[in-house]
């Protein structure tokens, strides 16, 4: 089958569905061919939603998402089958993500039989091929999920989601279910296969600290908007957005377990149906000037690649975490 080629732009401006208002409001992004791409922010902030339209798994309600340079709401028939064969997901829970009555060698063959990939014997050997890339034994094809640890079965929905040969793989919480000592080893493969496979790789978290090291860039999300995007490694240096401040604020160093500062956001954020008036963080941030309450400040260019929706980017000095302290 001719396939798209990899590039997925989401033009300006995207809505979520009816049933989750204003969930991507006004997100305007390009994720480019063989780049990371991480979607980071706190739960129902809108970043599954988000990654959903990219998949095309829902329709935006207005605006468009194109990949390959094609509008993905106008595909059909054997078009749509293509990019769902090159887009895949990993979900966050390995265990309600796998049926318990397939063996793991049926799951992972399965992208397999239904795009009609290679006969029953090729599909028996890329589920061995898979599970050693995943790093597991091919002996494991006929057990059964529940005999596999947590970090184990993820590795199964990874061997699972590259059956089909993807070019965009999209984890949504891929290791948020897991240990913190196995969420390194399971990040770790996803970077390596990326490597392998040329895959552009599509994360979303809900904490900086498991994209921190395989993100290229950065999208923040808060309450359905995107507030800070740009270079990841200049995101975490140098945040230009006190919502981003607050998440990495609440990174744990690794040597003491000890947060690097106090947290500077308390409580669950608002609701999204209906968000505050004027900047929507500004109930939460300890910056927010009396303009912040009434005028809405849209995400704008503050450097090349950088995009930031705070009216005091350019004053603010915010704190970051810098390279060195990695090693403490
Ligand atoms: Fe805080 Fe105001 Fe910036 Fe919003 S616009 S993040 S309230 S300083
Ligand atoms: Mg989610």
């Amino acid at each position: 089958a001719k396939s798209l080629s990899r590039r997925f732009i989401a033009s300006k401006p995207l809505f979520g569905a009816p049933s989750v208002v204003q969930a991507v409001n006004g997100v305007d992004l390009e994720i480019a061919e063989g780049e990371t791409f991480a979607i980071v922010g706190e739960s129902g902030c809108g970043k599954s939603t988000l990654a959903r339209l990219l998949s095309h798994l829902i329709e935006p309600s207005e605006g468009t998402v194109t990949y390959g340079g094609r509008e993905i709401s106008g595909l059909t028939g054997s078009d749509l089958r293509d990019l769902r064969r090159e887009m895949q997901f990993i979900f966050q829970d390995p265990f309600s993500s796998l049926n318990p009555r397939m063996t793991v060698g049926a799951l992972i063959a399965e992208p397999l039989r239904i795009h009609r990939i290679g006969t029953p014997a090729e599909q028996r050997a890329k589920v061995a091929e898979l599970l050693r890339k995943v790093g597991l034994r091919a002996e494991h094809a006929d057990r059964y999920p529940h005999e596999f640890s947590g970090g184990q079965r993820q590795r199964i929905g990874i061997a699972r989601a590259l059956a089909t040969g993807p070019r965009v793989v999209i984890g949504d919480e891929p290791v948020s279910a897991l240990d913190v000592s196995i969420q390194a080893q399971v990040v770790n493969i996803l970077e390596d296969l990326k490597d392998e496979f040329g895959l552009t790789l599509i994360i979303i978290a809900h904490d900086l600290a498991v994209i921190r090291h395989i993100a290229d860039r950065v999208a923040v999300m808060y309450l359905g908007e995107i507030v800070e995007l740009g270079d990841a490694a200049e995101v975490f240096a140098s945040p230009a957005h006190p919502y981003t401040e607050a998440l990495l604020s609440a990174i744990p160093i690794p040597s003491t377990g000890a947060r690097k500062v106090q947290t500077k956001i308390e409580g669950d954020p608002p609701n999204p149906i209906s968000p505050p008036p004027g900047c929507r963080f500004h109930t939460r941030c300890p910056y927010a000037e009396d303009r912040c309450r009434t005028e809405r400040p849209a995400l704008r260019e503050t450097a090349p690649g950088r995009r930031v929706a705070c009216h005091l980017a350019e004053t603010l000095s915010l704190d970051g975490i810098t390279g060195t302290e990695e090693s403490r």
